[in-house]
């Protein structure tokens, strides 16, 4: 069994993804082009990935029978979100490679164990304590009252949801019932000075691949823009964004994409959270460097080594489209998006049919050319945003 799941796959074989999203769909087109084969694993008939993979299993994600026939068509699974259930994870390792882990995912999956793990690892996390009853709230003393905060679902939130920002002790009590009760985080929320995001490969055999440390702008919870330049945050911050992203993934004997989001409050560096799995934030890697995120994810899931980063742009910023900009001025109405055509601008889109309000439709990455400084992207992102809405 051990040397079964230590193996090293010879291309071209069949790899498979669980969740087909976005994240999925790009993770196919990488593989496609090595000469992979992918089998989406996804519930929903409209999955992006599944549109485009050799084949998709359109089931849910605790159907065994449907998790052994991904078994039989495929050598090696992974993930492209975290909220994929930690069995199914478990039930797929007994008998084919999964990277990363179930370990690694269940840590990443739950808030407070996530919390817990980067604390005992030694990492600097922003205060935080677990509410799972009323009682917890009555016992936090005044020592551990930590207003404002924000309370999170230990499980299921992404882009901001399962967060109520509260106050004080009522408001505290009144989202803890809001959410039923679930288990939850209570967290100090911090005054954020901006926040930073890393994103790695770990290869089987402990190689690293770094990728240049992202700065990135939240709206409302979710991720706004994202820019890359040399001259994003310091040297020392730099090493040590990535000495803190290494360890952690040293810890969980990591093998796959990880991202560490990373918030600087007041010049002090905590980490944010993990995502076991390429990033929203690291879609530059796309256009701007040579082996983009999900290259690396193919590479590390079929036991290879990852490729050595190589940045052709040292400068860009990616731009997220939400449903958002399908509601324009009181209408629904497709965006125009040929009006924004130009050279270094990249368009995404994930081929969802339904536009909704905080959905991630696609995105815009903004190429600085020869002689282009990070303020010339960044005027020009600001201008397509500009024409993007108003027309
Ligand atoms: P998600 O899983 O939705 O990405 P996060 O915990 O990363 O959840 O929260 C989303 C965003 O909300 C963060 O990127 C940040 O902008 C803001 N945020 C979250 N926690 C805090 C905090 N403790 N203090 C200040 N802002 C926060
Ligand atoms: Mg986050």
């Amino acid at each position: 069994m051990q040397s079964k799941l230590n193996k090293i796959i010879n291309t071209p074989e069949f790899l498979g993804i669980l969740g087909g999203g976005q994240l999925g769909r790009f993770f196919t087109i990488a593989a496609q082009k090595m000469g992979h084969s992918v089998v989406v694993f996804d519930p929903d008939k409209q999955s992006p990935a599944g549109k485009i993979a050799e084949k998709h299993i359109c089931k849910p994600y605790n159907d065994l029978k449907a998790l052994d026939e991904l078994k039989a068509s495929c050598s090696a699974v992974t993930t492209e979100f975290e909220n994929v259930p930690a069995e199914t994870l478990k039930y797929l390792e007994k008998d084919i490679i999964v990277r990363p882990s179930s370990k690694a995912i269940s840590i990443a999956q739950n808030r407070i164990k996530e919390k817990d793990f980067l604390k005992e690892c030694g990492i600097p996390v922003g205060s935080y304590v677990v509410i799972d009853s009323i009682e917890s709230i009555n016992n936090l003393d005044s020592k551990t009252l930590i207003y404002p905060g924000i309370l999170k679902t230990a499980q299921f939130g992404y882009d901001g949801k399962g967060q109520i920002h509260v106050n004080n002790k009522t408001e505290l009590e009144d989202a803890f019932k809001h959410f039923n009760s679930t288990p939850c985080t209570f967290e100090l929320k911090l005054d954020l000075d901006c926040e930073f995001s890393i994103v790695l490969s770990r290869s089987v055999n402990e190689v690293f691949v770094l990728y240049p440390l992202i700065r990135n702008n939240h709206e409302a919870g979710i991720l706004d823009y994202s820019s890359i330049h040399p001259n994003s945050a310091s040297i020392d911050l730099k090493s040590l964004a990535i000495k803190l992203a290494k360890r952690i993934a040293n810890e969980l004997n990591y093998v796959g994409v990880m991202a560490v989001e990373f918030f600087l409050s007041n010049d002090t560096l905590f980490v944010n959270e993990i995502a076991p799995r390429p990033h929203n934030s690291g879609h530059f890697s796309i256009d701007a460097c040579v082996y983009n995120q999900f290259d690396q994810q193919v590479l590390t899931l079929v036991g290879g080594e990852p490729q050595k980063e190589v940045t052709k742009f040292p400068i860009s910023l990616m731009l997220n489209i939400l449903g958002d900009l399908w509601f324009r001025n009181g209408k629904q109405m497709e965006p125009k998006f040929n009006m924004i055509a130009g050279p270094g601008i990249n368009l995404h889109l994930y081929d969802k049919k339904e536009p909704r309000i905080g959905r991630k439709m696609g995105h815009i990455t903004i190429l600085g050319l020869e002689n282009e400084s990070q303020k010339d992207v960044v005027e020009k992102s600001e201008a397509i945003r500009k024409i993007l809405w108003k027309n």
